[in-house]
């Protein structure tokens, strides 16, 4: 690596698309931010992935920069290992090569990851987590999932599909979760099954984090939600404690947002739930919205060392 190497990141979401030229060393030198527009459906998408990613390499190298790599991140389910998006729900991709995609139009050796696994990644090596050996990086938003992080390669799983944390049955009979079945972590703790079930009991619309503040100020409706979803979430984080023996429990994502008003109780009620197991150290993630961005740079760095 030489000084003015970088790596070009990007991270696709459901609506947006971040993208950074990364440094060795993770620092970023330059940001972007563009529509994903999904509604324009998959093939266009993968256009203006590699768009945007070509256009970053130019940019780097009229900055005298040398572009080394691409990372990309993806939602949904990614064979890491063939470099393709296998499956996404908000997207669309189906079976999309975009690994082979990106070299053939970039030329660059590149990477694609997992947005939630590689948003791990750099929470474990450049965040929250740095430090510690076993990272659990858990992300709270519309959905949940996780990424296990041993000294600092993230688990993928054999078909591309580990970490789906929110697919962990914690309430048998509960609420029906996207994925079809009821009682999902997801369907009782996740930002929208908190506005969900707070509509149900209160009769009027609150989004979770305005269902955490009302829960602080002692309505009941909100207490009770809040509460489940707290309840729920130490149930799981438990389970995966038990299998996964973690360091630090690295929370993201929207739900994180409400601070001391979920670490606090979470905290506790993982606390009541160990035996004999070792209690992880709960902390709010540090990267924010870059993670992913900042993952898939090093995601990109990792496959060139190998
Ligand atoms: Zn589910």
């Amino acid at each position: 690596m030489s000084a003015n190497d970088v790596v070009v990141a990007v991270d696709v979401g459901g609506t947006g698309m971040k993208c950074a030229l990364v440094r060795p060393d993770g620092t970023v030198v330059r940001t972007e931010r563009h529509p994903t527009g999904a509604e324009r459906g998959p093939d266009a998408v993968v256009e203006s992935i590699l768009d945007i990613a070509a256009g970053l390499a130019g940019k780097a190298r009229a900055d005298g920069l040398n572009p080394v790599a691409l990372g990309i991140a993806v939602p949904g389910v990614v064979d890491q290992a063939a470099g393709v998006a296998v499956w996404s729900a908000n997207i669309g991709f189906r079976d999309v090569p975009l690994r082979d995609l990106a070299v053939a139009r970039l030329g660059l050796p590149t990477a694609l990851g997992h947005d939630v696994r590689v948003g791990g990644l750099a929470e474990a090596r450049l965040g929250a987590g740095r430090g510690t050996g076993h990272v659990l990086f858990v992300a709270i938003g519309t959905g949940i999932a996780a990424a296990h992080v041993v000294d600092g390669s993230a688990a993928v799983g054999a078909h591309g599909a580990a970490g789906e944390f929110g697919h962990i049955l914690v309430r048998p009979g509960g609420p029906l979760c996207g994925c079809g079945r009821p009682g999902c972590l997801e369907a009782v703790a996740s930002a929208g099954a908190v506005a969900r079930r707070y509509a149900e009991l209160a009769g009027t619309a609150a989004t979770a984090a305005e269902v955490a503040d009302r829960a602080a100020a002692g309505e009941s409706a909100a207490r009770r939600v809040w509460a489940e979803a707290v309840e729920a979430l130490a149930d799981g984080l438990a389970s995966v404690q038990a299998l996964f023996d973690v360091e630090t429990v690295v929370i993201g994502g929207g739900l994180a947002q409400a601070g001391p008003r979920l670490f606090d109780p979470l905290g506790a009620a993982l606390h009541e739930r160990m035996t004999f197991h070792r209690e992880p150290r709960l902390v709010p993630a540090a990267l924010g919205d870059e993670a992913g961005c900042l993952g898939a740079a090093l995601l990109a760095l990792d496959s060139l060392e190998k």
